[in-house]
Formats: C-alpha cells, sequence, structure tokens
C-alpha cells in the first residue's frame, strides 16, 4: 500500500467510522454468534499473496462485524462499560500513526512529560491530594499488581527481589469477600499464594467491615505472619459497593500497612464534588488505581495509577542494563522503570485529547447525566411492584430482580432471572449481565455510555418489564 492508497482507504476508513458511531444503535448490541461460527468463516492458512484492501475490509464487513458485541452502543449496558469518545479515536489514530515505543524518556521525550503532566490533570480532577504520582497502566489489574508487588518489596527491605522468598516468612493480604478476582491473581503471581489472601467478610451494602478486617490482622499477627496489603475497593464489580476507607486506612496506619484502593470502575465519579465523599481517608492510602478507560470516554485501554512513595515503585522494578543506559539519567522519568513491560504505547495523547476537549465541567456533566439516569431507573425499579433492588445505588448501577408475588423460593426466582437475563440479551436490543449477591441471580445494569440517553434508558426497562410479565403468563 503506498501513500496515496493509504490516505484514499483511510479516508473511506473514517467514514465507516463516523458511520458507525452515528448508526450503532442499528446493531444487535450482544453478538448474536454460535461458537466457532467466525472462526470456520477464515482460511486455515494465511494468503501466499497480497490482497486488495477492498477485499480484506469487505471481509472485515462480512465476517467480523457480526461476530462483535458492540459496546458503543448505547444498550449495552452489561458487566462495566469501555465507553468512548470521538477525541479519543482520533487520538488514538495518532498514536498508531507515530507507532512510537515510549519506553524511556529519550525515546520519546513529549510522551513521557504529556504523561506526566496528564497524570497531574487527572490527580487534580479526581481530588487526590500532591502526594500521589501518577503513571499510566494497562489495566487495573496490572496496576493492582505493581502496588503488591512494591508492598512486597518494602515489607521484605527488597530482599524477595534479589534472592526470592525467604522459606520461613509467611504473609497475608487482606481484601473483601466482593473484591475484584484481579487481587486474587495478583496474590498469585506476586508469590504469596491464593491461601495468604483474606476475605473479609462485608455488611449489609457488601462494604467491607473495619472491624473484621482488624480482627483478621491481630489473629495473623498472633500467629507470626506478617500483614504486607490490604485492598480496599471504591465501586466493588458485584454491585458498586464503597469499602469505608477512613477507618480501614486507620487501620492500616495504625499497623503499617500498604493500602491500595482499588476504584477501577468508580473512580470516574470523583471528578464530581458531590461524590468525594467515596474516597473520604484516601490521603492515607499508599496507592489509588481508577481506569479512565471505563467510563471516562477514553477509549480502551489506559489504567491511572497513583502512588505515594514513586521511589519504591521504581526500585521494584528498575533494571539497568547497558543497552537501556542514557545520558539523561535522574534528569528525566523512564516509565519502563514505573511498570512491568518494557516497551509502552503512547497513551497519554488520547487523555490529553479528551481532558481538553470535553473540558472539567464537560466530563463533569457527562457522568452527572448518567448518575441522574441511574436515579432515574431506579425509581421506575422501586415503583415497579414486582422487581426490586438488592443492592443499594451508589453510582450509576442498578442491581435488581424479578419477583412476581406468590413466588419466594429463592431457586425459582434464579431460575426465572436466569431465563429473563437470556430472552432481553437475544432481541439484540440491549446488553445486561449479571452477578449473585447472597446467592440470588441479580441482574445488572450499569449506565455509562457516550450516547446513552433517557430514552435508552425507558426502552431497556420497558423491555426488561414487558418479557419478564410475559414470561409469567
Ligand atoms: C474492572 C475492574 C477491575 C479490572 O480492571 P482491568 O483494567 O480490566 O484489569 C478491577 N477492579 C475493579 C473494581 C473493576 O471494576
Amino acid at each position: 500500500m503506498n501513500h496515496d492508497e493509504f490516505r484514499r482507504n483511510a479516508h473511506e476508513l473514517v467514514d465507516w467510522m463516523a458511520d458507525y458511531l452515528a448508526n450503532v444503535r442499528g446493531y444487535p448490541v450482544k453478538a448474536q454468534t454460535k461458537p466457532n461460527e467466525v472462526l470456520s468463516q477464515l482460511p486455515k492458512s494465511p494468503p501466499p499473496n497480497g490482497e486488495s484492501f477492498e477485499t480484506i475490509f469487505d471481509d472485515f464487513e462480512q465476517t467480523i462485524i457480526p461476530g462483535m458485541t458492540h459496546w458503543q452502543h448505547p444498550g449495552f449496558f452489561a458487566y462495566f462499560p469501555a465507553n468512548s469518545s470521538p477525541p479519543s479515536l482520533l487520538a488514538e489514530m495518532l498514536t498508531s500513526t507515530l507507532g512510537a515505543q515510549c519506553m524511556s524518556w529519550q525515546t520519546s521525550p513529549a510522551a513521557t512529560e504529556l504523561e506526566e503532566r496528564v497524570m497531574q490533570w487527572l490527580g487534580q480532577m479526581i481530588g487526590l491530594p500532591d502526594s500521589f504520582t501518577g503513571v499510566i497502566q494497562d489495566t487495573a489489574s496490572t496496576a493492582t499488581l505493581c502496588a503488591i508487588l512494591t508492598a512486597r518489596e518494602k515489607i521484605t527491605n527488597f530482599a524477595v527481589n534479589d534472592r526470592g522468598f525467604d522459606s520461613t516468612a509467611k504473609y497475608a493480604l487482606y481484601c473483601s469477600t466482593e473484591t475484584h478476582s484481579s487481587i486474587e491473581k495478583a496474590a498469585k503471581i506476586a508469590g504469596f499464594g491464593r491461601k495468604s489472601l483474606r476475605k473479609i467478610a462485608v455488611d449489609q451494602n457488601f462494604a467491607m467491615i473495619p472491624q473484621g478486617l482488624e480482627n483478621a490482622i491481630k489473629a495473623d499477627l498472633t500467629a507470626g505472619v506478617k500483614p504486607v496489603a490490604v485492598i480496599a475497593t471504591i465501586g466493588t464489580t458485584g454491585s458498586t459497593a464503597i469499602d469505608p476507607l477512613r477507618p480501614i486506612a486507620e487501620i492500616c496506619q495504625r499497623h503499617k500497612i500498604w493500602l491500595h484502593v482499588d476504584a477501577a470502575f468508580a473512580g470516574t465519579a470523583l471528578i464530581l464534588p458531590e461524590t468525594r465523599w467515596m474516597s473520604d481517608g484516601i490521603e492515607m492510602a499508599d496507592s489509588f488505581v481508577f481506569n479512565p478507560h471505563k467510563w471516562m470516554f477514553i477509549n480502551f485501554d489506559c489504567s491511572a495509577y497513583f502512588v505515594k512513595d514513586a521511589e519504591a515503585l521504581v526500585r521494584t522494578f528498575e533494571i539497568l542494563p547497558e543497552y537501556l543506559k542514557t545520558a539523561e539519567g535522574d534528569r528525566v522519568k523512564n516509565y519502563r522503570d514505573w511498570g512491568i513491560q518494557l516497551g509502552r504505547r503512547f497513551r497519554a495523547l488520547k487523555l490529553w485529547f479528551v481532558i481538553r476537549s470535553y473540558g472539567v465541567e464537560g466530563l463533569q456533566k457527562l457522568v452527572r447525566h448518567h448518575l441522574r439516569l441511574a436515579v432515574d431507573l431506579k425509581q421506575r425499579i422501586d415503583s415497579s411492584g414486582d422487581f426490586e433492588l438488592l443492592a443499594p445505588r451508589s453510582v450509576n448501577l442498578l442491581c435488581f430482580r424479578y419477583h412476581p408475588k406468590g413466588i419466594d423460593d429463592l431457586e425459582q426466582l434464579n431460575a426465572i432471572n436466569e431465563r429473563l437475563l437470556e430472552t432481553v440479551n437475544a432481541t439484540g436490543k440491549i446488553y445486561i449481565t449479571h452477578t449473585k449477591l447472597n446467592g440470588a441471580y441479580t441482574l445488572r445494569m450499569v449506565i455509562a455510555q457516550t450516547q446513552v440517553t433517557e430514552s435508552d434508558v425507558e426502552t431497556a426497562w420497558d423491555l426488561i418489564c414487558s418479557t419478564a410479565r410475559m414470561m409469567m403468563h
């Protein structure tokens, strides 16, 4: 493909992209594809000779698009979103065109310095104290692993990095029973093992009970086990429960334990002063992560990791082979030393484009709009008579189930709600997912799409209600 062909194809693609965003409502939101349906259409061997762009693009439309779930569809209420926005897409186009690998300052000084600045902006936007320094990671899973590895090195005086684990020492990590699975994954990868993870009980709102944490820490200390880190969550994955940060942080300070705060999804709401109560006590935390790629209109991937002791983070990861030494030395940041991967994408650019394009107030307005739609939906659920909320609404996630009069058996209700979920998702009009709360099959509906309107939520709710009531006839 020469430059002229590239220009022509790129113009066509941009038209396709604009049409896609304008017409995304027309696609079935959840792919209605059977397992292996796409695979069986793909040739078993690569083409020996080059094919035309038209042929490749044709196959993209015919084979790939029907097998996609449309995450930018306004009827996407599943999991947690990965919302996006036009300025973010434009920045990604530039990032891929530059094709820069931003592992160190020298490999693209602007990428490093822009990252430093936009992470300061983000910290201010969510009300983090200046004592935190930010760095972009690919995902919250990676950021949490970085936090746990840094905590491990601090508590062992960097001995595990040097010699591996001392076979006699025992360690413990703490989180709640509602904590995201990435914490357990990090405990495994960091060498502590799944069994060192203490899952603290939650209250009726699915938030960690601080007294339970205190008791578990004391029991470990008595047994000669060293507490390494506590992971608190602002916005759990099941129900966006908010762990009470201040009492948890006080316990951590008293016992000198690293406190990592996982706000992967709900962290975006901290750009609103009225929602900041969720992070009360954050100044006592050691590290914090949230994903602008979930709810802040930045397309995947972009995870914002903030840490107080940046020196310990760098000391945990830094390795300086001869071929990576540069003349700037300590005067510059080399983000390859701030995480696991060496190679890094230029992700700061999309943050810069999005924050400047909307402005802080523009972003706040969009997030408030989502919260208002969630409050409206909650009222509909409350007043429906045959649906019930199964967890309090903290931000923009509603957890509920269909509960028709006369049916009170848990298993029967679970079966009805599972069938309801499958039936509405099969329409292709909306996509919702589920969790289990206290054994109850729970429908989850998250309102955070870039293009979602009041009428999208109304239509979704009407579909859920009418499907449920029809199922019972
Ligand atoms: C989504 C989520 C994660 C995982 O995020 P990734 O960026 O996909 O690793 C972790 N914790 C919470 C609370 C989440 O909502």
